[in-house]
């Protein structure tokens, strides 16, 4: 199971040294896997702190390309010096405050698959609108193939997928375990048709959206790989409480 904090924008740095302190404390031992995902300005102290523990960290973006002349961008080796083993790619507000495109997402993905033990965690999901309109599976069957177009899953990588629908980020709003379930399973056969029965191996299915030590638990049925969690990440004691639930 993955239980992935993303942290936003929301900490100092000093706040997120002392977040990771207390999330190091927390989980000493961890039979699931625990991933960090801090601000660019705080991810080498973020991963300084948690080196030794079990408790991997995360960045929240990348740039596609490895070097050269892109004010302020951020390159995959960059995140691996720093220790990151993960990086969100397509987030919904990255998609729609930044303006980033499927086609961008996709050579994102590129750079991490291309980088040693970099895995993307790429976010997907419907807006309310869509959902409204019952395009769910056209929106999430378009942006996979957008963003996955002509890549190929090496030896050992791997890549996460997280549903995220937008109407349920930050609003309270859940979706019933069934229909989780249900988005599950058409993503899995997604993945099945680009890369393969390999991707049963090499592929994760994360649920992201509201999720909180309450609302995860009907969830856990669903059979989800594991969560992506927002505003409940930034309380060390309520992200173990609710790390605890999908672990027991
Ligand atoms: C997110 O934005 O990825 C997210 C899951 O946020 P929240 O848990 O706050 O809805």
């Amino acid at each position: 199971m993955f239980i992935v904090a993303n942290w936003k924008m929301n900490l100092s740095i000093k706040d997120s040294i002392a977040l990771a302190k207390e999330y190091g404390k927390l989980f000493k031992k961890s039979s699931a896997n625990i991933v960090v995902c801090p601000s660019f300005t705080s991810l080498p102290f973020v991963c300084k702190m948690l080196e030794s523990l079990p408790v991997a960290v995360g960045a929240q973006d990348v740039f596609w390309e490895k070097a050269g002349a892109f004010t302020g961008e951020i390159s995959a080796e960059d995140l691996k010096e720093l220790g990151a083993e993960y990086v969100i790619i397509g987030h919904s507000e990255r998609r729609e405050y930044l303006g980033e495109e499927d086609w961008m997402i996709r050579r994102k993905i590129e750079a991490a698959f291309t980088t040693r033990n970099l895995t993307p965690i790429l976010c997907i999901g419907e807006s309310a609108e869509d959902h409204e309109r019952d395009e769910r599976e056209e929106v999430l069957s378009r942006q996979l193939s957008e963003a996955l177009d002509g890549l190929s899953l090496g030896i050992g990588q791997s890549l996460i997928i997280a549903y995220e629908p937008i109407w349920a980020i930050g609003t309270g709003l859940v979706p019933e375990p069934e229909e989780i379930a249900y988005v599950t399973d058409v993503i899995r056969v997604l993945l099945r048709r680009y890369f393969g029965d390999r991707s049963d191996r090499a592929c994760a299915v994360l649920y992201g959206g509201s999720i909180d030590e309450s609302t995860v638990v009907p969830l856990m049925e669903s059979g989800v790989d594991g969560f992506l969690v927002g505003s409940a990440s930034l309380k060390a004691r309520e992200f173990y409480r609710l790390a605890e639930r999908v672990i027991n």
